[in-house]
C-alpha cells in the first residue's frame, strides 16, 4: 500500500493570523481533528484538538490570541517528492509521537495530511495491515475518536464564551481553582475538587480558611512562604500534604500564577492542584530501597557512604567527637554457599543480619556492604578503645551455631576497623572511600591472621597486602609452569614398625625464592581457588609416582596419603576427575587415601555423604584431617564414611611433657574405635610421644621422629633402609 492513499488531499487550513475562537469553530467542523496553519500560503504550523484544550486551560484571555502566537513553530512535515513507504511512515510517526504529518510541495505548500487515522483507514482499505499492526492502529484510532469525542463535548463551550469551559476542567482530574487576588475570595473550583479533597466545592466556597486548613499542620509554613513568593516571582509550585475529612492523608502539587491585564495589574489568581500520592509513595519506595539491602533489610552501602560522609564532616567541626569504620566479612562464607546452597548462604546472611541489629545503636549504623560483607559506623566515641571493644563484642554474638537446615552452623568474621582521624589525610573528595579503603584493608590483614580476628589499620598494611596480591600473581604462572614438587613423608603402623606408605606434600618451586613450604600458599590458594588446580597436579603427581614405585617394587604394599582441599572437594567434576586419574595412570582406588580436613565437613549434606561413598567405592580411603581442630560436630560423625581419624599435630605436640597425660588423644582413639575408625597420629617428634601413643593403641603415625618430608628419590631410598632396619629388628 502507499502513502498516497493514506493522504487526505482536502485538510483544514486556516491563516496565521486567524484568531483561536475561530480557528476552535474550524476545528469543530473537520474530522481530522487538526487544521494546518500557513502564511503566504505556505506551511507554518498544525493545530490540534490536544492544543486547544491545552491552551485553554493554561493560558489567560486565549480566545483573542492569534494562532501565530499560539502555534509551535516548523512543524514537522514530508515533502510529497519524498514519501517513504507506508510502515516507514508508520514508524516516524510512532517514533516522533505524531498524530499528524502534513505533506507539502517543495515549495512548501500544503499538499495533504496524514494522521494516524487516515493511514488506519487506509490500512482497513487495503485490508493488508498485519494483526499486531492492526492493533496499534487501532488503539491510535480510539484515542483519535476519543478525542473527537472530547472536543465535540466541549466545542460548544470553547466556542462560545469563557463559563462553558467548566465543563472542560470538570472533566479533568486535577482541581482547579482561580482566587481574587485582593480579597482572596475562591473565584472558582471544578469538580475534581471532591476527588482530590473529598469535599464539596461549596464547603470550600463557604468557607473562606478551609484551603489552609486541610495542609498537614508541618507543612503549613512552606505553603506561606511559597504564596508569598508567589506576589515577587508571578508564579509558585509547591508539593505539600493535605488531610482527607476521613482522615488519609494525600500529597498534592499546588501551581499558581498572577493573571495580570493589559496594564499589569494582577486581576485573578489561578492555579492547578494535582494529586501526586501514588508518584510520591513510588518515589519513597524507591528512596528506601536504595538505602536498604534487599535481603537483609540493614542500611545499604549507600547509605552507609551518606552517613560517613557526615561523620568526617561532623568530626571535622567537633574534632573531639570521634568515630569509627569497621569492615566485617565473614568467614568460610564461600564454603557454606557451596556445600549448602545459595538459599542456605542467604539465610545465613539474614541472620548475621539479625544478631548485628541486637547491637544496633543511636549513633551506630550497621549496613551490608556486599556479599558478605558488613561494615558498622561508630559515631560518637568517647574514646578509640571503645572500636576495639565493639569489634570484639560483634564476633561474641556472632559465637553461638547458627541453627540452619536443622544443623549448626559455625560463623565467624574478620573485622578491619578504620579510626575516623585518618579522614584528615585524604584529599577531601574521596575521604570515605579511602576510609573504607582502609578498613577493608585491615580486615584483609585480619583475615590473613586466621579467622575471627580484627587489626586496627595501619599504612604498612597496604604493603603487606601488596605483596599477598603478587604472592597471587606469581601463583597463578606458578600453576600455569608447573613449579611444583612433591615431597613425602612415611606413615608408620605403630604396632608392627611396617611402613604403610607416604603422606604427598606439595612445595613451591619458586624461580628464584627456592622451594617454598605449603603453609606460605596453600591458604592464599584455598581462598582464590587455585587450590583446585594445585590439588589436581598433586593427585595425578601422587598416583603417577606410586605407579612408578610399583613398578620398581613389585611386591610392595606402599601407599599414598593426598591432601584434598575444601574447594576441591566441592568441584561438582571430582569423581569424574578421580576416575580419570586412576585410569589413565592404572593405579587401584585402593592405593589411595585422601585428607580432608575436618572444617570442610562442618555439615553432613547429602551431597557431602553422597561424594564420600562414590569415593569410598572405588575403595579409596578416606580421613579426616587435623581432628579436634575443627568445629564438626560430633553428633554426625557416624554418618560419614571415614576410614581414618588424624590427631591434630597440637595435641601430640603436648604428649610426653610434664603432667600430660594424654587424655585428648585418649579419647579420640576411644571414639575411632567406637565409630570403626582408625587414628593416625601426626607431627610425632620424641621418643616420649611415641611411647605415649603405643601405649594408647593409636593405629599409625608419622613425624619428624621417624622422617621429615622428603623428595621422591630420597623416599624411594627410605623405603630401602626401613625394610632393612626392620627385617634386622
Ligand atoms: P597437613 O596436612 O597437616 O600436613 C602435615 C604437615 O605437618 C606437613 O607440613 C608436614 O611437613 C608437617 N609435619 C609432619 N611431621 C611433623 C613433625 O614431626 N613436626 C612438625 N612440626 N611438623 C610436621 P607441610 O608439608 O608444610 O604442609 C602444611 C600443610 O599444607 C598441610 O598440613 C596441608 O594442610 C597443606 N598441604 C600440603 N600439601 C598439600 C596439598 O597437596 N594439597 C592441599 N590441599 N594441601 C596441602
Ligand atoms: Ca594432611
Ligand atoms: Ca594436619
Amino acid at each position: 500500500m502507499t502513502v498516497e492513499w493514506a493522504i487526505d488531499k482536502y485538510p483544514q487550513i486556516v491563516r496565521a493570523e486567524t484568531n483561536v475562537t475561530e480557528a476552535i469553530a474550524t476545528l469543530s467542523q473537520t474530522q481530522a481533528g487538526c487544521i494546518l496553519v500557513v502564511e503566504s500560503e505556505k506551511l507554518v504550523g498544525i493545530f490540534t484538538a490536544r492544543d486547544a484544550i491545552e491552551l485553554a486551560v493554561s493560558t489567560a484571555n486565549w480566545q483573542e490570541l492569534s494562532l501565530a502566537r499560539v502555534i509551535s513553530p516548523n512543524p514537522i512535515a514530508l515533502k510529497v517528492t519524498e514519501l517513504p513507504n507506508i510502515s516507514v511512515l508508520m514508524d516516524l510517526m510512532q517514533h516522533q509521537q505524531l498524530k499528524y504529518l502534513p505533506i507539502v510541495t517543495v515549495d512548501y505548500r500544503v499538499y495533504g495530511l496524514v494522521s494516524l487515522k487516515s493511514i488506519a483507514e487506509a490500512w482497513q482499505k487495503s485490508a493488508v495491515a498485519s494483526k499486531q499492526e492492526l492493533e496499534i492502529v487501532k488503539q491510535e484510532l480510539n484515542e483519535c475518536k476519543n478525542l473527537e469525542a472530547e472536543l465535540q463535548a466541549n466545542q460548544q463551550a470553547l466556542s462560545i464564551n469563557q463559563e462553558r469551559l467548566d465543563s472542560i476542567f470538570d472533566s479533568i482530574e486535577d482541581v482547579v481553582w482561580s482566587v481574587d487576588p485582593h480579597k482572596f475570595q475562591l473565584l472558582y473550583l471544578n469538580a475534581a475538587t471532591e476527588q482530590i479533597y473529598g469535599r464539596t466545592i461549596s464547603e470550600f466556597l463557604g468557607n473562606f480558611n478551609l484551603r489552609r486548613e486541610v495542609i498537614v499542620l508541618e507543612d503549613r509554613q512552606r505553603v506561606r512562604e511559597a504564596n508569598k513568593a508567589l506576589y515577587s516571582i508571578g508564579s509558585q509550585d509547591i508539593e505539600y500534604r493535605i488531610w482527607r475529612p476521613n482522615g488519609e492523608m494525600r500529597w498534592v502539587r499546588d501551581r499558581a500564577r498572577l493573571i495580570l491585564d493589559n496594564l499589569g495589574n494582577t486581576i485573578r489568581i489561578d492555579g492547578i492542584v494535582t494529586d501526586i500520592t501514588e508518584r510520591k509513595q513510588a518515589q519513597q519506595q524507591l528512596e528506601y530501597d536504595a538505602f536498604h539491602d534487599g535481603l537483609t533489610g540493614l542500611a545499604s552501602r549507600r547509605l552507609l557512604m551518606e552517613r560517613l560522609e557526615r561523620a568526617i564532616d561532623r568530626s571535622q567541626l567537633q574534632p573531639a567527637r570521634g568515630f569509627a569504620l569497621l569492615f566485617l566479612d565473614l568467614d568460610g562464607f564461600k564454603v557454606v554457599n557451596d556445600s549448602l546452597g545459595h538459599l542456605v548462604g542467604d539465610r545465613l546472611l539474614i541472620e548475621v543480619a539479625h544478631r548485628l541489629q541486637k547491637y544496633e545503636r543511636e549513633n551506630f549504623i550497621i549496613a551490608r556492604h556486599g556479599g558478605d560483607e558488613f561494615a558498622i559506623l561508630l559515631e560518637e566515641l568517647a574514646d578509640l578503645k571503645e572500636a576495639i571493644a565493639v569489634a570484639g563484642q560483634i564476633q561474641q554474638i556472632l559465637k553461638p551455631p547458627l541453627i540452619l537446615n536443622e544443623r549448626e552452623v559455625y560463623v565467624s568474621a574478620s573485622i578491619g576497623i578504620a579510626l575516623g582521624d585518618r579522614a584528615n589525610l585524604y584529599a577531601s573528595d574521596g575521604r570515605a572511600t579511602n576510609l573504607l579503603r582502609d578498613a577493608d584493608t585491615a580486615m584483609y590483614y585480619a583475615k590473613s591472621r586466621g579467622k575471627g580476628g580484627y587489626e586496627v589499620f595501619t599504612p604498612s598494611m597496604h604493603t603487606e597486602i601488596l605483596q599477598r596480591l603478587e604472592l597471587e600473581h606469581d601463583l597463578r604462572l606458578a600453576i600455569e609452569r608447573e613449579e611444583f614438587v612433591l615431597y613425602y613423608q612415611p606413615i608408620i603402623c605403630l604396632a608392627t614398625q611396617r611402613l604403610w606408605g607416604f603422606e604427598a606434600l606439595v612445595r613451591w618451586q619458586h624461580p628464584w625464592q627456592g622451594l617454598i613450604s605449603p603453609d606460605k600458599f596453600i591458604p592464599l590458594a584455598e581462598e582464590t581457588g587455585l587450590s583446585v588446580a594445585i590439588d589436581r597436579w598433586v593427585l595425578r603427581t601422587a598416583c603417577c609416582q606410586l605407579r612408578s614405585w610399583q613398578e620398581q617394587l613389585p611386591t610392595t604394599t606402599l601407599k599414598v596419603s593426598v591432601n584434598l582441599s575444601g574447594n576441591q572437594f566441592f568441584q561438582p567434576d571430582l569423581i569424574e576427575v578421580f576416575d580419570r586419574v586412576l585410569g589413565e595412570t592404572g593405579l587401584k582406588g585402593s592405593c589411595l587415601k585422601l585428607e580432608i580436613t575436618e572444617s570442610v565437613m562442618i555439615d553432613n549434606s547429602p551431597t557431602t555423604s553422597v561424594v564420600l561413598e562414590q569415593l569410598r567405592s572405588r575403595g579409596v580411603q578416606l580421613c579426616l584431617d587435623d581432628f579436634g581442630t575443627g568445629y564438626s560436630s560430633l553428633s554426625y560423625l557416624h554418618s560419614l564414611p571415614f576410614n581414618l581419624l588424624k590427631i591434630d599435630r597440637s595435641f601430640i605436640e603436648r604428649l610426653g611433657t610434664e603432667g600430660e597425660k594424654g587424655e585428648i588423644v585418649k579419647a579420640i582413639v576411644a571414639l575411632g574405635s567406637n565409630l570403626g575408625m582408625d587414628t593416625i597420629a601426626e607431627g610425632i617428634e620424641t621418643k616420649e610421644q611415641l611411647m605415649q601413643l603405643k601405649s594408647l593403641n593409636c593405629a599409625y603415625g608419622q613425624g619428624f621422629w621417624f622422617a621429615k618430608p622428603m623428595n621422591s628419590r630420597a623416599a624411594i631410598g627410605f623405603v630401602g633402609d626401613w625394610n632393612a632396619q626392620n627385617i634386622k629388628n
